[in-house]
């Protein structure tokens, strides 16, 4: 089976820088491309209870795909949903502490 830690950990750089990089207003078009990889991801990620919860949660939660500011912020509200679930500690989703971790000074 998968590592799901070293997986979740990539994921999570992999979403949260994407998403610190995503046009300020998103034209429909990048909307589109991202509704597509966050689905597309829901239904391959290979962590089966990982994925299955996710799809959950985007059907009660869809996404901001208007810009940069609302997916950060939504994408930090459905990791920190995986952090309580885990028990971790969950992350400011301010646009300050966003833009700190995943856009400015990377720690990684
Ligand atoms: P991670 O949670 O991987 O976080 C990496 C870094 O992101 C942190 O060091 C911190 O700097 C930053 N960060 C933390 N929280 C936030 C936030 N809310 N917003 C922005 N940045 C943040 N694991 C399971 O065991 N069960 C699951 O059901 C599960 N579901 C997952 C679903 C998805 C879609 C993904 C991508 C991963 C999932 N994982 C799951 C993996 C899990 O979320 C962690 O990635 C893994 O446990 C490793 O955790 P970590 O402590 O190294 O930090």
């Amino acid at each position: 089976p998968p590592d799901t830690a070293a997986l979740g950990r990539s994921t999570w750089t992999f979403l949260h820088t994407t998403a610190a990089y995503y046009p300020t207003r998103a034209p429909p078009e990048a909307q589109t491309n991202m509704r597509r990889l966050l689905e597309s991801l829901s239904l391959l990620y290979p962590c089966v209870p990982c994925a299955t919860d996710f799809q959950e949660d985007m059907r009660a939660n869809p996404p901001d795909l208007s810009g940069r500011a609302g997916l950060s912020r939504w994408l930090c509200e459905r990791h920190n949903e995986v952090n309580d679930k885990l028990g971790k500690e969950r992350f400011d989703c301010s646009w300050d502490s966003l833009n700190r971790r995943w856009k400015d000074g990377p720690e990684d």
